[in-house]
């Protein structure tokens, strides 16, 4: 980062703007995007800027279903592109899944600079939607998929999702896993599994979580137990407590 000296007390949180900034720059991230990076910022300074139980337990539950699924799809959007680039190459290759671009606003060949931004980055299987395939009960560009990607996924896991294309995905019967800094948006409370953390700590630790379970290992009690609406009762408890404290 430029001038923001490594022991700025806000040293990781003005890197993360840096790295948002750099993706409206190089035309993969929105400009609205920044403003979804701004709401994010805000819970998370609520949530103290640290992973809790109810991110980990979230985590846990994530990482049992994305291993018992079978057509598991990754889907990707600007701002998680110039986010995590290496943490979703690294959960596509654990889970041997697709990245699947798929935006809202699709000025100026973002799609496309996406796609070759994930290649850059390692990937090696990057789908894109496709006017051949749409989802049902949803109007905007997002419901052009792709026919081998999010159309068959039985789970898509979509981090920062949008809440109208989360119940569109939950209502044709897909399981969805999210990660959203904020319980209380459409999509965290549509989701079948929420994880209240920033993307940046909690892709890490579920690719170390998926690393360390094997098919035989895994348990499905594990997300039929997963209550979703606890985990997100227990975040915003925190936030509250933290409110009062
Ligand atoms: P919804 O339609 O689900 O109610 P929204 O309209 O509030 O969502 P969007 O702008 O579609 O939100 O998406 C941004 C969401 O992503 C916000 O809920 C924000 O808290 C969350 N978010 C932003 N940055 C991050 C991040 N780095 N990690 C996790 N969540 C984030």
């Amino acid at each position: 980062m430029s001038d923001v000296p490594k022991t700025h007390p806000r040293y990781l949180s003005l890197s993360l703007r840096d790295q948002i900034v750099k993706g409206v720059e190089i035309g993969i991230t929105s400009v609205h995007g920044l403003i979804a990076h701004g709401r994010g910022e805000a819970f998370d300074y609520l949530i103290g800027e640290k992973t809790h139980a109810f991110a980990t337990h979230a985590i846990q539950a994530a990482s049992v279903m994305l291993k018992l699924a079978i057509n598991p799809v990754i889907s990707v959007n600007g701002n998680v592109a110039a986010l995590v680039p290496d943490g979703l190459v690294e959960l596509s290759e654990l889970l041997k899944a697709p990245l699947e671009v798929n935006i809202f606003h699709t000025e100026d060949g973002r799609e496309q600079r996406i796609y070759e931004h994930l290649l850059d980055n390692g990937a090696l299987d990057v789908l894109m939607p496709t006017k051949n395939a749409e989802l049902d009960y949803i109007d905007s560009n997002r419901r052009y998929v792709n026919p081998n990607g999010i159309l068959k996924a039985d789970v898509v896991f979509v981090p920062l999702e949008d809440g109208d294309r989360c119940e569109a995905l939950r209502k044709m019967g897909k399981q969805v896993i999210t990660i959203d800094l904020n319980p209380l948006s459409r999509t965290a409370k549509q989701a079948s599994i929420t994880i209240v953390d920033n993307v940046v700590r909690a892709l890490p630790i579920l690719c170390r979580e998926l690393r360390s379970i094997t098919s035989e290992s895994v348990h499905g009690d594990v997300i039929t137990e997963y209550d979703n609406e606890k985990v997100l009762q227990d975040a915003l408890h925190h936030i509250s407590r933290g409110a009062n404290g």
